[in-house]
């Protein structure tokens, strides 16, 4: 008897505990200095962007200044759309990680691991439906943990594939 209304009132503080913790990651996260265009918290140059997305501007003025001094080239137009979409993406990126310092509902969460077993499992079906159960199992704090977890390794493999994704779509 005495040992079980010992384990409870240890058991209490703890699931609080737990629900802090996760609050606490977020509020660090939402304080991290971030690139301007990604979202990811590399370190920044003085435009305020990571190395990766440096890379892209810097090409990209460049490609600018040529495409306006030469002669019409199909090739410069087909370099320039495919950089000029990379930048969207990077800045998509960043874009979605605001959403996820926001507030991340059951449904986003969801999505993301639809995205997990499409692309591990190559079925998108797998978790499916399981917003509710999400909602439940997860606080709103520990969905934005979770779906800030996800939003790093999404991000890192977008960059990772960002020059065929944006040849793609140009
Ligand atoms: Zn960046």
């Amino acid at each position: 008897m005495e040992t079980g209304s010992r384990i409870e009132t240890e058991s209490q503080p703890l699931a609080c505990e737990e629900e802090s913790y996760a609050k606490e990651f977020m509020d660090d996260l939402r304080r991290a200095d971030r690139c301007d265009w990604c979202g990811r918290d590399k370190r920044k140059n003085r435009v305020g962007l990571c190395r990766h997305c440096n890379e892209i501007r810097k090409k990209l003025r460049k490609l600018e200044k040529v495409v306006l001094t030469s002669k019409p080239n199909f090739m410069l137009d087909w370099e320039l759309k495919v950089l000029q979409q990379k930048k969207k993406d990077c800045v998509a990126w960043g874009q979605m990680l605001q959403g996820v310092l926001g507030a991340v509902d059951a449904l986003d969460l969801e999505h993301w691991f639809c995205m997990i077993t499409q692309h591990i499992a190559r079925d998108d079906r797998m978790h499916y439906g399981t917003a509710t159960m999400l909602g439940w199992i997860f606080t709103a704090e520990q969905r934005q943990v979770l779906a800030y977890m996800f939003w790093e390794i999404f991000g890192a493999h977008a960059s990772h594939n960002r020059q065929n994704r944006a040849a793609y779509f140009a």
